[in-house]
């Protein structure tokens, strides 16, 4: 039940500016989605329609059987509790320790002070150690994130996101800033909590190879369009 379905959907923004025009997509509960193009063909913009960041101006977007164009903050809050976010950018809290990066997201379920003195509930705690060993930094639970590699950072970022018990993880540009043998460690990570835990993930990338190697299927984009969509390993360079 948690597939993504967008029907002719077209994004403008305030500007005028086109992020997507009419796009059809159908993506299946447990698909590992690659989308690549090039900067500005669109990849954020869709990946930000499907978690409701930027309205749809045309069209419809259903996300695990709910509306996502129209629908309340409420509704918003509560499909975004389903869906985790990874940016190229990790998006950390540097100075503060690993744990408390990966359970920012349950803030709403654990007092703030007890985030302050460490205090977690021993069932955030579990999950926070599940999802860092997960993805193999276990070992960094105590550390500042800001002293770990960029690799070990985005690893914080996936279990951070883990930790959520999503449905679906959309990460935008993830192994981007990475030099490329750490990029493809993370890729490991995304291809493992796919398999493992059956999460659909869509992820953006600008490398055509790493799509072809880790996505089941590659959605490319040019100009806010779909240009092809269909097994990874087909793809050509026309993308
Ligand atoms: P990327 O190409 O990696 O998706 P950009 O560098 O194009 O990212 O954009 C960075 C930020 O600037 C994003 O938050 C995006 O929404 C915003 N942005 C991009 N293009 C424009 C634009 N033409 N006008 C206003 N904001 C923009
Ligand atoms: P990509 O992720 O492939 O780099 P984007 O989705 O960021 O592409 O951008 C698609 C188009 O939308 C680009 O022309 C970009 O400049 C524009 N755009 C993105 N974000 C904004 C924004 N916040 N305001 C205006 N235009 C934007």
């Amino acid at each position: 039940p948690w597939g993504i379905r967008l029907s002719g959907v077209t994004v403008r923004y305030p500007n005028g500016t086109v992020g997507l025009r009419g796009v059809d997509l159908d993506i299946a509960a447990g698909e590992l989605v690659a989308i690549v193009g090039l900067s500005g063909s669109g990849k954020s913009t869709l990946i930000r329609t499907i978690n409701g960041l930027v309205p749809a101006t045309d069209g419809q977007v259903e996300v695990g059987g709910r509306r996502v164009d129209g629908a309340s903050a409420a509704a918003l809050r509560e499909l975004r509790g389903h869906i985790g976010m990874v940016f190229q950018s990790f998006n950390l809290a540097g100075r503060t320790t690993v744990l408390n990066n990966v359970l920012v997201g349950r803030l709403a379920h654990t007092a703030l002070w007890r985030t302050l003195v460490g205090a977690y509930r021993e069932a955030d705690r579990r999950l926070a150690y599940e999802a860092l060993d997960r993805v193999g930094i276990l070992s960094k639970v105590y550390e500042r994130a800001s002293a770990l590699s960029g690799g070990q950072q985005q690893r914080v970022a996936i279990a951070r996101a883990l930790a959520q018990q999503p449905r679906i993880v959309l990460a935008d540009e993830p192994v981007a800033s990475l030099d490329p043998p750490t990029a493809r460690g993370v890729m490991d990570d995304l291809r493992r909590i796919n398999q493992d835990l059956g999460i659909t993930v869509l992820v953006n990338l600008h490398l055509l190879d790493l799509a072809r190697e880790y996505g089941t299927r590659m959605i490319g984009m040019r100009a806010g369009e779909i240009v092809y969509d269909g097994p990874a390993s087909d793809a050509s360079d026309a993308v």
